[in-house]
């Protein structure tokens, strides 16, 4: 019975999540979907902040960050930022769907593994689950790339990045990551739902890096852009 109720609801249209309007199967209607606040074409080939000119900002040109290049399909705005934030905070898991194919369309494919950017255990046990591991899943099935869920932890619990300052936030995740697998020679790609300095990301791939990757990429639902 519960087979059949399945099939039946599987046949049923599924409302639009941002207006509700019945969509097929999709979770989200075209209308919505044009009006996602795509990334600008023109952005920095490493961070991926909006260019004006050439092909890598002057800030990654002064200050190479441990991370390769960042793949984001959105930015950061409005109505992104409030499916990313009822998908995070208000338990609407079957969100990490939209997401993870969004950022599996703008995926490259020069990767050997992905790794999900961690929670520390306590803020894990307050959600419930790690909105980026269940991103990367979807992620991971959509490229056919292996997903090592475990790979790395982090081992201290820092304030959310969100309360800090710009400059505060490197020191803030300072030391944060551990990883436990052996990823020498490995081209890893972190999946994230948010980027917004990258000094998280940064962390994490200088300690993949010092841990034999041979190359990190940011792969991110959505960049924060600068006021
Ligand atoms: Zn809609
Ligand atoms: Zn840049």
């Amino acid at each position: 019975m519960g087979f059949l109720r399945s099939i039946a609801r599987s046949l049923l249209p599924i409302p639009c999540v941002l207006c509700g309007a019945e969509c097929g199967q999709t979770q989200l209607c075209g209308p919505c979907d044009a009006e996602l606040p795509r990334l600008a074409a023109r952005r920095c080939a490493v961070c991926a902040l909006p260019l004006s000119s050439g092909a890598v900002c002057g800030a990654c040109l002064d200050r190479p960050p441990f991370y390769t290049r960042v793949a984001a399909p959105f930015s950061y705005r409005y109505p992104l930022d409030a499916l990313i934030q009822a998908y995070k905070y208000g338990g609407r898991l079957a969100y990490a769907r939209i997401l993870g194919t969004a950022l599996a369309a703008v995926a490259t494919r020069d990767v050997d593994v992905i790794v999900p950017m961690p929670l520390a255990a306590g803020r894990l046990a307050e959600r419930g689950f790690n909105q980026a591991l269940e991103i990367a899943r979807v992620v991971a099935t959509a490229t056919a790339i292996p997903l090592l869920p475990l790979a790395c932890r982090k081992v201290v619990e820092t304030p959310p990045q969100a309360a800090l300052p710009w400059k505060a936030r490197a020191r803030n995740v300072r030391r944060a990551f551990v990883c436990d697998a052996d990823l020498r020679g490995k081209r890893v790609a972190v999946v994230d739902d948010v980027l917004t300095t990258g000094a998280t990301l940064n962390e994490l791939a200088r300690v993949l890096r010092k841990g034999g990757a041979s190359a990190v990429a940011g792969w991110v639902v959505a960049r924060t852009l600068p006021r």
